[in-house]
């Protein structure tokens, strides 16, 4: 199943096409995405009854994030071996969490405004909880979550290492979290612990490598987290970037207005963001 945020409704992607929830389930599901994950044992079961003929043709430019309103946004530092590797850094014992207000979240045709001289692209797998959990183990883990999706933890870098070790704040600026084009429930892709994920900006390929490359799986991340909060439905983990990120190039690379970054993850599909001037 693929749900997508389409200009603001709640929608299933199929066969290329989109159907509008609302109306399908004739009221049952409304159109409000993020609500979606409150329900989503239900939406499971019930999806399989829609008469889904009355679809329209998918223009992708109306495509909002498809997790538009989170109550929490975990991201992990250091968690893909190159990444640390690329950074000098060594592999830490336990995930290196920090949090993405959940305003600087946005959509995957959504502008990245260039809020500094030093913005960077990180390419992440993001995934998205279809129930509460808590003290999970990470062989159930994946029992508790909706759907993974493409993302962008944008960051300014230099914002991110001014205040010491809290990276929140640098993360953070408003458009530094496009999410989308939608999202893919475990089941529809090969192999959910092996995905190709690749960054371009303006058509050089910056990033490219596999999930199995992580520190902390996704597994081992909802069981790590869960053993310290509650993650409920709906909320969102970044679950780290792979290497290849402007500030460890040689020499740094970052953003600037124009700049053009394409990210994608085998088996969920492709987002496009243009970079801004600053807001
Ligand atoms: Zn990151």
């Amino acid at each position: 199943m693929k749900i997508a945020n389409y200009n603001g409704r709640a929608s299933l992607i199929i066969d290329g096409r989109v159907v509008d929830l609302e109306r399908v389930s004739r009221g049952h599901f409304g159109p409000d995405t993020q609500a979606l994950y409150e329900r989503f044992d239900e939406l499971r079961v019930a999806v399989t009854s829609f008469d889904v003929s009355s679809s329209q043709e998918l223009d992708i430019t109306k495509l909002w994030s498809p997790v538009p309103a989170p109550r929490q946004v975990f991201a992990i530092g250091l968690n893909y071996h190159g990444h640390a590797a690329e950074s000098g850094a060594t592999l830490p014992s336990i995930p290196a969490t920090f949090t993405k207000f959940p305003s600087s979240l946005s959509g995957p045709n959504d502008p990245i405004p260039c809020q500094g001289p030093t913005v960077d692209w990180e390419i992440e797998l993001v995934v998205v909880m279809g129930k509460a959990a808590r003290h999970v183990p990470a062989s159930r883990a994946w029992d508790f979550v909706a759907g993974l999706a493409v993302g962008q933890d944008i960051s300014e870098r230099t914002m991110q290492f001014a205040a010491g070790s809290q990276f929140s704040l640098g993360k953070s600026c408003e458009g530094f979290g496009p999410i989308g084009p939608w999202l893919v429930t475990p089941d529809e892709v090969a192999d959910k612990d092996n995905l190709e994920l690749t960054c371009w900006v303006n058509g050089d390929r910056v990033q490219n490598d596999r999930t199995s490359d992580m520190v902390f799986s996704v597994s081992a991340l909802i069981e790590e987290l869960s053993k310290v909060t509650t993650l409920w439905p709906g909320d969102v983990i970044f679950t780290g970037t792979p290497a290849g990120v402007g500030v460890t190039s040689h020499p740094p690379r970052f953003l600037a207005v124009g700049d053009v970054v394409r990210s994608e993850i085998e088996g969920i599909g492709v987002m496009t963001n243009t970079v801004i001037p600053a807001l």
